[in-house]
């Protein structure tokens, strides 16, 4: 059965900036979600922060494996509401591939619980993705770097939780470096931060930046899932495995504390 992608958008840059809607004429979603059903392996779908519930709505999500997000401009406009729904999903085991900006999202921030800033510059500049970890499935078939001839800076420090796995660092031709690949697990759910994709260039348009999407998105999906991550139920005494006597202290029937 293929995995089920959906890759949300912001879609504001795609209909404020005409370069962005020259080089994306369908929004960058749409380019992101052809990448993918190039493997016939995936299907995917998009959604945008205009549609209701931000095209996000409950019946939406269990529909998906993978999540992939790419926001800059109306990081705040996403219900919180929203946030929690699908950081329910992660728990739960969905996917979860935030691209570029999306490292201020909500819901990046929310499940790394820490600020996720960064170090950035606009210059155009020459960035290489070196592959520091090429046994990772993420990079399959990728070679030693990925370059882009322009691209937005995003240097460290990279204000994020130590990662499971760093898969590509980056280097800048202003000097900078940043962990550009990066992996997690929050609950069910796998993680994974992408750097390229600043809207004014055709990142989204490189076959090897295509071929890490697709890469990821079958690294990320996790047929696993967990049905409710919120349950922790009690497992009494008299039901354990083994006979077991309770010892400890405690408050007896009586007010007396202590062992009996
Ligand atoms: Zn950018």
């Amino acid at each position: 059965m293929a995995i089920r992608a959906l890759v949300w958008g912001e879609n504001v840059h795609e209909q404020e900036n005409a370069i962005v809607r020259e080089i994306y004429p369908d929004g960058m979603h749409a380019c992101i979600a052809g990448a993918l059903a190039e493997d016939g392996g995936i299907t995917a779908a998009t959604a945008t922060l205009q549609e209701p519930e931000h095209g996000l709505s409950e019946a939406r999500l269990a529909q998906a494996d993978v999540l992939l997000w790419w926001g800059h401009a109306a990081h705040g406009d996403v219900a919180d509401e929203i946030v929690t729904r699908v950081q329910a999903r992660v728990w739960q085991g969905m996917g979860l591939i935030v691209l570029h900006s999306g490292h201020f999202s909500k819901i990046f921030r929310r499940l790394m619980g820490t600020p996720c800033s960064l170090t950035w510059r606009e210059a155009g500049e020459r960035e290489r993705l070196w592959v520091i970890n090429p046994a990772h499935p993420i990079v399959e078939g990728i070679g030693p770097m990925i370059e882009l001839p322009n691209a937005e800076m995003y240097g460290e420090p990279f204000a994020v939780p130590e990662p499971m796995e760093t898969v590509f660092v980056s280097w800048y031709e202003g000097g900078e470096v940043f962990r550009s690949g990066l992996t997690w697990q929050r609950g069910g759910g796998r993680i994974f931060y992408f750097q390229p994709g600043h809207e004014v260039y055709p990142i989204y348009h490189n076959t090897q930046v295509r071929q890490v999407l697709r890469n990821a998105v079958k690294w990320a999906h996790n047929p696993q899932k967990w049905a409710d991550p919120d349950a922790a139920p009690n497992r009494p005494i008299d039901a354990a495995l083994e006979p077991l006597v309770e010892k400890g202290p405690r408050l007896h029937a009586d007010g007396e504390e202590g062992l009996r």
